[in-house]
């Protein structure tokens, strides 16, 4: 931990999720002195188990919900100039086939209003007949199919976007900790005065002062309430599978619905894998916990099936599957897919400034109004921080992992066949990127756990060899890494019940 006991900071941040990291530097960047904490890593909860995608939410026009819609279109704009080395533009293939229920017309109209709302900012869409959908994406089933559509978003690296603003934060200033627990608000007649922290690895507690804290847990928001079973915050789970990408041979991005229920969902390109997600059913399981289910597999596997009929994907085809929970700002309602994606800020009666809902694709703008409410509650006036226009850390990241694998050939092996991590990334990412433990490295630093069938247990002992100088693990320690790092991801990649 960095923060001494009884330092007195403007602003604790409780979680460091997207929202809480996005926080912690608008606020940095603002002169505040901040102190940031997350129970695990980075990017561990919702922010790392996203579909990847930075987009204006082609879906929620259906929904009319045009203020979403035109929020995100420009903040995709944003982090694009802003994190050119996180957010890439990517282009989709929506086939339309005979009988869909978003038919030609409407997805020509919907791709009209999307494109006026770009204002010039985003390449144009083009409608496609059924030849050139297919020459777009050969695989594709052909009977049936009457027209389609190619239009561009954004994706990212969910895990890596958030962990460079934590970084951000940190340069700026912030006290930044992960595997810190908050285990107790502190209260001074009635009102929130700061927390007691818990360091994970050492048991070592911590309290630490703060004019205001803001509460950024997303779906672990109820930890604080002195009654949980009152306000059990109630969430969307959403699971995603891993497929090998050679077997669908989707070129770019698709946007389909699924012939099940009608819902919109993606199929995307991810390396060696596509990644076809995803669900939306309500869940009160645990977000620690939080898994896919054999009928989740079974829904995306027929879904995609359907569409790329030669690929004919059983469950032995899928290399990873995993599941993250949407903290809902509004609900509950029948279907979760109807639920606004819009977030809430409310301030409680203890002063605590609770955040919940939003997108990966809105942080930066949630968090400026996060920023504003604590500038108001230290009773100053709120200034905007350049958030929109100062760059992301991380650029340099490529360039410098290729010099060390250069200069040192040990950390330039793979960690394993036909994926390119090698020790130079793990070796980045504990001295540059505050990973304190494999799967920090593995799973969010780069995605070796997606992307292999053992989810990275058996690179896992290379893994700790390359890194165990760097944080002072003995043999006991490395074992005991090893032991946890199995822990974790059997537990997020599981299928079952
Ligand atoms: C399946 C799925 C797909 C999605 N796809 C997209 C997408 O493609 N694009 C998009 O824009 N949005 C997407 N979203 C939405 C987006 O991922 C979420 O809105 C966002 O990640 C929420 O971030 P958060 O910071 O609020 O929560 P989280 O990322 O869950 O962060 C909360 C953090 O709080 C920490 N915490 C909890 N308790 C404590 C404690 N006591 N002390 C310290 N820390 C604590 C947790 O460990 C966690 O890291 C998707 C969501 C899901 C579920």
């Amino acid at each position: 931990m960095t923060a001494s006991s009884g330092e007195l900071f403007d602003l604790a941040i409780i979680g460091g999720g997207i929202n809480g990291c996005g926080i912690a530097r608008d606020a940095a960047m603002r002169g505040l002195s901040v102190v940031l904490i997350e129970r695990d890593d980075f990017g561990s909860g919702t922010s790392g188990r996203s579909s990847r995608l930075i987009h204006g939410g082609i879906r929620y026009l259906e929904q009319a919900q045009l203020h979403l819609v035109h929020e995100s279109i420009r903040e995709r704009q944003t982090l694009l100039r802003i994190a050119p080395h996180l957010v890439e533009p990517l282009a989709f293939t929506w086939p339309i086939y005979r009988g869909a229920r978003i038919g030609k017309f409407k997805l020509n109209a919907g791709l009209l209003v999307y494109q006026l709302m770009a204002a010039g900012r985003s390449r144009r869409h083009s409608s496609l007949n059924a030849a050139e959908t297919l020459e777009r994406e050969p695989g594709l089933r052909s009977a049936g199919l009457t027209a389609g559509a190619v239009y561009y978003d954004a994706c990212t690296d969910d895990a890596r976007l958030t962990i460079a603003n934590a970084i951000a934060a940190r340069q700026l200033g912030a006290s930044v900790m992960n595997h810190t627990e908050v285990v107790e608000m502190i209260r001074e007649r009635g009102k929130a005065a700061g927390v007691v922290a818990r360091s994970s690895h050492s048991g070592e507690r911590r309290s630490v002062r703060a004019r205001v804290v803001a509460n950024a847990t997303g779906v672990w928001q109820n930890v604080f309430d002195d009654d949980q079973r009152s306000r059990r915050l109630r969430g969307s789970k959403g699971v995603h599978i891993g497929v090998p990408r050679e077997r669908l041979g989707n070129r770019d991005a698709l946007t389909l619905t699924s012939p099940i229920d009608g819902r919109v969902m993606f199929c995307l390109p991810a390396g060696p894998q596509a990644i076809v997600g995803t669900t939306d059913t309500w869940t009160d399981e645990s977000p620690e916990t939080v898994h896919a289910s054999p009928a989740d597999v079974d829904y995306l596997l027929r879904s995609v099936n359907s569409y790329f009929p030669r690929a004919e994907l059983t469950a032995a085809d899928v290399v990873s599957a995993w599941a993250g929970i949407r903290p809902l700002a509004s609900g509950p309602a029948a279907n979760p897919g109807a639920v606004s994606r819009e977030h809430s800020i409310l301030t409680d009666p203890s002063g605590v400034i609770n955040i919940t809902g939003g997108k990966l694709t809105t942080y930066r703008s949630m968090a400026a109004e996060v920023v504003d409410k604590v500038q108001q509650a230290l009773g100053r006036k709120p200034r905007r921080s350049p958030t929109d226009t100062t760059e992301l850390p991380g650029a340099d990241r490529a360039r410098e992992i290729e010099r060390m694998q250069r200069e040192d050939p040990r950390l330039a092996a793979p960690l394993t066949e036909e994926l390119p991590y090698t020790g130079a990334h793990l070796v980045w990412g504990v001295t540059m990127e505050m990973a304190q433990t494999l799967s920090d490295l593995l799973i969010r630093r780069c995605h070796l756990a997606f992307e292999t069938r053992d989810h990275g247990v058996s690179a896992a002992p290379r893994a700790a060899d390359v890194v165990a100088p760097l944080l002072g693990w003995n043999d006991e320690t490395k074992r005991e890494r090893l032991r946890q790092y199995g822990e974790d991801v059997g537990a997020m990649f599981a299928i079952r019940q």
